[in-house]
C-alpha cells in the first residue's frame, strides 16, 4: 500500500488528473445528453451482478474506479435533466451551480453557525432576503433557511406552526389540506406526531382548488366540537395539475380564525418570475410561511429546498436549543446561527449554489427560462387540441399539460382509454426515448408532462407525441 494514502490524500498531481477527469465527465454529459435516451432501466439481480461485492480491504487505482462509476452509475440512472425528461418533476439543474456544489463540498464548508463561516451564513442571508423580495414578503421581520428539498421545507413549516400556535398541547389540534395537497406534507403530519383524527383533507372542486365551503363548514364544526385549528396548507403549483389554490380567500379566512397559513409552492412558485405566473400566484406574500424548491424550477441541482418564512423569530423560537458545547459559537443576534432556525446542525453550504448561479446568469436568464416554460405548455396544448389524436384533460398551468390519446375516428369505453393511454407510457419508457408517466384526473388515466426544462423544444414534444400515436397505434 501506498504510504500517501494513509492519510486519504492524493499528490498534487494525481488530484489534478482525477479532478480534470471528472469536470471533462461532466462537461460531455452536457453536451451529449440530448443524444442519448432519458430513461435508465435495470432489475435489482441487474444492479446486483453490476455493483455487489464486499467493502474492499484493498484500494484500486482513483481512475479505474471513477472509470468504471462513469460506465455503470452514471449509465444507469434516469437523467432528470434531458429534454425529454416529461415525467413527476424534472432537474433541469445548470452547470454553474454543479460547480459551486463542487466548490461547496470541496473546501467543505460548514455552514451551520456564523462562526464557522459567516461568508457562508452571509450569502445564505442574502440570498434569502432576494427569495423575500422575490415573493413579496417583508424584507426586515421576513426570514427563511434552505433545506435539503421541499419535503424538508414543508415539515420545518409544519413544525414552526405547530410550536407557535400550539405551544406544547396539539392534543386539540387540527390541520386542513386539500386532496392535491403533495404527499410529503401528510409525511410530515405524521412525523410531527398527529393522530389521524387531527387531519382534515378537503376535497378540491373541478378544478383541483381547495373547494372553500367545504373548508369553511369543517373549521366551523371542528370549532363546535372545542377543536383547535391551527394550520392550513394551501398549494401554489399542484404537483398534478400545476393548479394554484384560492390564496387571498383562504388567506382571508386563516386570518380571521388565526390558523397558521402555509404555503406549499415546491411546484409551482419559481413561476412567479414570468409575467403569467405574477398573476396567478398574486397574494401568495399573505403566507404566514411558503415553501419553494429551488432544484425545481430554480434550476439549482438536487438537493435544495428553501423555506420563506413572515416572521424570522418565529423560525429561531422553535428550533433554538443551548447546549454547551455550542456556547462559543453562539456570536451576536445579527449573526445568524442557522443551526437555529431549523432541523440540521451540520449543513452543507447551499446558498453558494443560488448566489453564484443568480450572479452569473442575472435574475433575467431565469425569468426568461421559467416564462418559455409556461409558453411551451400553452403551445402543446394548442398543438394537441389541432389534433385528432388527443384530448386535452386539463388545460395548461405552470408549465403542466395533462392528455390522453383519444382520438375523434373512434369511440373508445372509458376502460379502453385507460388502458390505450397506459400503455402508451409503458411503451414509451420502456422504449427509453423520453419519460412520460400517468396520473390520475377525475379518475381518468391520463399522460402529463411537466415541461420545466429550458432545454426543452416544441421539436421534441412533436417527437414523442409522434412516437405515442405509433405505440398507440398498435392498440386501437
Ligand atoms: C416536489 C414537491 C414536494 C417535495 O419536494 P422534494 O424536494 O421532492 O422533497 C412538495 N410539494 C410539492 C407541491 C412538490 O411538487
Amino acid at each position: 500500500m501506498n504510504k500517501d494514502r494513509a492519510s486519504l490524500e492524493l499528490s498534487k498531481e494525481e488530484m489534478k488528473t482525477y479532478g480534470t477527469h471528472v469536470v471533462d465527465a461532466i462537461v460531455e454529459h452536457y453536451h451529449t445528453q440530448n443524444n442519448k435516451l432519458p430513461v435508465a432501466k435495470g432489475s435489482r439481480e441487474e444492479m446486483d451482478s453490476l455493483f455487489l461485492e464486499e467493502a474492499p480491504e484493498n484500494g484500486s487505482k482513483p481512475l479505474d474506479v471513477l472509470n468504471f462509476v462513469l460506465k455503470k452509475v452514471m449509465t444507469n440512472s434516469t437523467d432528470m435533466s434531458h429534454p425529454k425528461s416529461y415525467s413527476f418533476v424534472p432537474g433541469p439543474s445548470n452547470y454553474i451551480s454543479v460547480m459551486a456544489d463542487a466548490l461547496a463540498t470541496g473546501f467543505n464548508i460548514f455552514s451551520g453557525g456564523w462562526v464557522a463561516s459567516p461568508a457562508a451564513a452571509e450569502l445564505e442571508i442574502i440570498t434569502i432576503q432576494w427569495l423575500l423580495k422575490i415573493f413579496g414578503f417583508p424584507q426586515k421581520k421576513g426570514g427563511g433557511i434552505f433545506t435539503s428539498g421541499g419535503s424538508m421545507a414543508n415539515l420545518t413549516a409544519l413544525t414552526t406552526a405547530r410550536r407557535i400556535k400550539c405551544g406544547e398541547d396539539f392534543s386539540k389540534a387540527v390541520i386542513y389540506l386539500s386532496d392535491q395537497a403533495h404527499s410529503s406534507n401528510i409525511k410530515a403530519i405524521r412525523v410531527l406526531g398527529f393522530k389521524k383524527e387531527q387531519i382534515r383533507i378537503i376535497p378540491t372542486d373541478i378544478e383541483f382548488k381547495f373547494a372553500i365551503n367545504k373548508l369553511k363548514n369543517c373549521i366551523a364544526k371542528d370549532k363546535l366540537e372545542g377543536l383547535h385549528p391551527f394550520c392550513l396548507i394551501a398549494t401554489s403549483g399542484t404537483t398534478n395539475t400545476g393548479t394554484i389554490d384560492p390564496i387571498s380567500e383562504l388567506a382571508t379566512i386563516c386570518k380571521k380564525e388565526d390558523i397558521w397559513f402555509h404555503i406549499d409552492g415546491a411546484y409551482g412558485a419559481a413561476a412567479i418570475l414570468s409575467p403569467k405566473g405574477k398573476q396567478l400566484l398574486k397574494g401568495i406574500e399573505k403566507a404566514d410561511s411558503l415553501t419553494v424548491d429551488p432544484h425545481k424550477w430554480f434550476f439549482q441541482p438536487y438537493e435544495m429546498g428553501c423555506l420563506l418564512i413572515r416572521n424570522h423569530k418565529h423560525l429561531s423560537h422553535t428550533f433554538t436549543e443551548k447546549p454547551e458545547y455550542l456556547r462559543d459559537i453562539e456570536g451576536n443576534t445579527s449573526e445568524i446561527n442557522f443551526y437555529d432556525h431549523g432541523i440540521q446542525l451540520t449543513r452543507r453550504f447551499r446558498a453558494l449554489k443560488f448566489y453564484m448561479s443568480l450572479k452569473t446568469y442575472g435574475l433575467k436568464e431565469f425569468r426568461n427560462a421559467i416564462t418559455y416554460n409556461i409558453d411551451l405548455a400553452e403551445e402543446v396544448e394548442t398543438l394537441l387540441r389541432a389534433s385528432k389524436y388527443w384530448q386535452v384533460v386539463f388545460p395548461a398551468t405552470l408549465a403542466i399539460i395533462n392528455f390522453r390519446y383519444n382520438p375523434i375516428a373512434k369511440k373508445h369505453s372509458k376502460k379502453e382509454l385507460d388502458a390505450i393511454n397506459q400503455y402508451i407510457s409503458e411503451k414509451v419508457v420502456s422504449s427509453r426515448k423520453a419519460l412520460l408517466v400517468t396520473t390520475v384526473l377525475h379518475g381518468k388515466t391520463v399522460l402529463r408532462m411537466c415541461l420545466i426544462n429550458p432545454r426543452t423544444t416544441l421539436e421534441d414534444v412533436k417527437e414523442t407525441l409522434a412516437l405515442c400515436e405509433e405505440f398507440a397505434s398498435e392498440r386501437v
